[in-house]
């Protein structure tokens, strides 16, 4: 019997615990930091650290971990145990303040980007109290309490995902109270948030086939793989029936999780064979961010368990659908409730509609940068793949959010309630459907009812960077916003007329960003081509946008990331972008030459002697020929643009190959077995 009441957060040192551990004044204190923002009482961490110990050992775990996000996209961990020699020959245990506030890991691997020099390689870890610590179980009575933190130098850069992303929470928040402050919402300490529910797709397939196959070991996808005959097209496993293996992962998976207190809600079969989704209850953005990649990894680590390998890889299989990471983003004002959702009043209204606008701004002034934010090799294979959004950043309204839109355009300049013409903060929107009904899947950034998605963010990229940069850029917007109208009003203007006219304005210069039709069609393309929407179709020229003074003025307007910090992620990203490609064209040529020639080979030398097929044999040494010259072509290759199209060429001959090669000769298993067995 599983009672999800009973699992949920039994692993977490939650606000609960937190209350029954503390004394009165600590919790307060420590609960003021988290819920408004306000710096951390250092006085405290003793207690804190003290009660989080005696917690942690009372669940077994006998180590704690700062656990942060480097640059690296995954998660870090550095164990030390509690234990303290009390020099009679025993030990006791220990965790002071100190050691729970900062670490210090001899972190000098991580990638910097050159922003530390060796001397000063050290990399400080600084606990982030709003996202709760939590006990890791591992086999044969492994457990360590992680400790969320932030990863930065010895002057406070940056050298991690989650520095920026709290930095961004910060402004976003500023600035959304200043918005409500125009809007008559003052809740005194009260913070703006965030939120993020981050769909996350996934691949299981049989651990026995993975590791039969050196690409999907080295590098997470096929990089050779003749398409199966019968693959989606029949659409018949989106929403199918669960097989029982499967069922059993998700399940053990669902449980697992609650017990970190990850909210997992949903879970699916995806339009692929072999790929699946969960979906969690939307939380605040950072715990959310820490939660999606404890989900990642509870699910590889699982996985094993179930006698799986589990691909977050964008692109693993090519011809058939890919995975990404649903970016389901939201404000909660400092008044608690969603601003994305449409009021029940023209007052409430009238600040969505500033919301949506302040949106629609942000997304076409940065659609390169937001663009950027999602751009690795393995997206690249998704993104524009006809499943997958198309590089062109585009906003998706639905008719009558357009249709307001339209008409706040139109009405800007007049005040008179002709050729019904809503008025903002007078007149009452029409209804707008809430919820989830306005579909386009389409689109890369949709409005969904009460949120935006969007939908680029491969499946397996830390949701983290697209969310900087959302709400940098939201908070920009904002601060326009604002200081437009707060000087309107000064110069003695009447709120909605400044508020109408601000608006239409805005649309005027940004509509162009707005697109509701088929993203997936050339047509599309050719349009955004002349509406100036930019289209950058890899991650090389995609990460170049992260050196533009317009990036940098962004980001250090704001405090997010000073030029130094932001220089150390271009090269950090662009080096592993060409390493990981590097690694792609080495597995390539090395798997083309010890597998697939000498299975080629094989092959021929079996059917020489019979002359009835003859006209096979000569195919496979027409096309050996062309292996042949496809890996040295391949081994010649200098640049990543140079390595991928040598791959693809590559590709073309040895999937041919796979197609006339006996199957008990060739020496991988095939997509229709790997797709289908599980
Ligand atoms: P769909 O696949 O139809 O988009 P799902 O239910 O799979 O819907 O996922 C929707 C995601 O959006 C969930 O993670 C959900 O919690 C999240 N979500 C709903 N409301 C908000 C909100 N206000 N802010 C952020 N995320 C939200
Ligand atoms: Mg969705």
């Amino acid at each position: 019997m599983v009672n999800p009441t009973e699992l949920f957060a039994e692993n977490v040192f939650n606000m609960n615990i937190m209350r029954e551990r503390l004394s009165d004044a600590t919790f307060k204190s420590l609960e003021k930091t988290i819920n408004s923002g306000k710096s951390l009482d250092a006085g405290i961490a003793d207690e804190v650290a003290e009660a989080m110990k005696g917690w942690a050992l009372s669940k077994g775990a006998t180590h704690y971990t700062h656990w942060f996000q480097p640059l690296t996209g995954a998660t870090a961990e550095k164990h030390d145990s509690f234990i303290f020699p009390d020099f009679k020959g025993g030990i006791e245990t220990q965790f002071s303040g100190d050691e729970l506030i900062q670490g210090e890991p001899d972190a000098s691997s991580f990638p910097s980007g050159g922003l530390r020099v060796t001397f000063e390689a050290r990399g400080y870890t600084g606990w982030d109290p709003t996202s709760p610590a939590f006990i890791k179980y591992g086999d044969a009575g492994a457990a360590t309490l992680c400790i969320p933190t932030v990863f930065c130098g010895y002057h406070g850069e940056a050298l991690d995902k989650k520095t920026p992303l709290l930095r961004s929470m910060k402004v976003l928040s500023e600035q959304t109270i200043r918005l409500g402050q125009l809007f008559g919402i003052d809740c005194g300490d009260a913070m703006a948030n965030a939120t993020l529910g981050s769909e996350q797709e996934y691949f299981l397939i049989d651990e026995e086939l993975y590791a039969a196959r050196p690409d999907l070991q080295q590098t997470g996808r096929t990089l050779f793989g003749k398409r199966a005959t019968k693959h989606q097209q029949l659409d018949d496993h989106y929403f199918g029936a669960i097989k029982p293996r499967v069922a059993a992962f998700m399940a053990e998976l669902d449980r697992e999780l609650w017990k970190l207190g990850v909210p997992a809600k949903t879970r699916h079969n995806e339009v692929c064979p072999a790929q699946f989704e969960l979906a969690p209850v939307f939380e605040t953005l950072n715990v959310s961010v820490d939660h999606n990649m404890i989900t990642m990894e509870v699910m590889k680590t699982l996985a094993e368990k179930h006698g799986f390998a589990c691909l977050l890889h964008e692109k693993p299989f090519a011809g058939v659908n890919g995975s990404g990471k649903h970016n389901n983003w939201s404000i909660v004002g400092p008044d608690g409730k969603n601003w994305l959702k449409p009021g029940d009043n023209p007052h409430e209204n009238a600040k969505f509609m500033t919301i949506i606008v302040a949106l629609i701004k942000a997304v076409d002034t940065h659609a390169a940068l937001l663009r950027s934010t999602v751009a690795s090799a393995g997206n690249d294979h998704r993104l524009g793949a006809n499943e997958a959004p198309p590089a062109v950043v585009s906003i998706f309204l639905g008719d009558q959010l357009t249709d307001i839109v339209e008409q706040i355009e139109a009405g800007g300049a007049s005040r008179s309630k002709d050729g019904g013409l809503i008025h903002l903060g007078v007149d009452l929107l029409p209804k707008l459907p809430r919820g989830n009904t306005d579909r386009n899947r389409t689109s890369p950034f949709a409005f969904t009812g009460n949120r935006f998605e969007f939908r680029a963010v491969g499946s397996n990229q830390s949701p983290a960077g697209a969310n900087v940069v959302l709400n940098t850029i939201v908070s920009e917007s904002f601060d326009y916003i604002s200081t437009k109208l707060e000087k309107a009003v000064a110069d003695g203007k009447e709120f909605n007329l400044a508020l109408q006219e601000t608006l239409a304005e805005i649309i005027k210069e940004h509509k162009r960003i707005l697109f509701d039709g088929d993203g997936y069609t050339e047509a599309w393309l050719e349009e955004a081509a002349k509406r100036g929407l930019p289209n950058l179709v890899d991650t090389g020229t995609a990460l170049e946008i992260l050196t533009t003074q317009k990036t940098k003025d962004l980001f250090t307007k704001y405090n997010i990331l000073s030029n130094e910090e932001l220089e150390s992620r271009y090269n950090t990203y662009k080096e592993a972008y060409e390493t990981l490609i590097t690694i792609e064209a080495g597995t390539a040529a090395d798997i083309a030459k010890t597998m697939i020639i000498p299975a080629t080979v094989t092959a021929i030398r079996e059917y020489t002697e019979v002359s009835a097929v003859k006209s096979i044999t000569d195919k496979m040494s027409a096309l050996l020929e062309k292996t042949v010259t496809g890996v040295t072509a391949l081994e010649k290759a200098d640049s990543p643009k140079a390595q991928i199209r040598a791959m693809k060429e590559l590709r073309t001959s040895v999937d041919a190959l796979e197609a006339i090669v006996p199957a008990n000769i060739w020496p991988m298993p095939g997509y229709a077995e790997i797709l289908h067995v599980q």
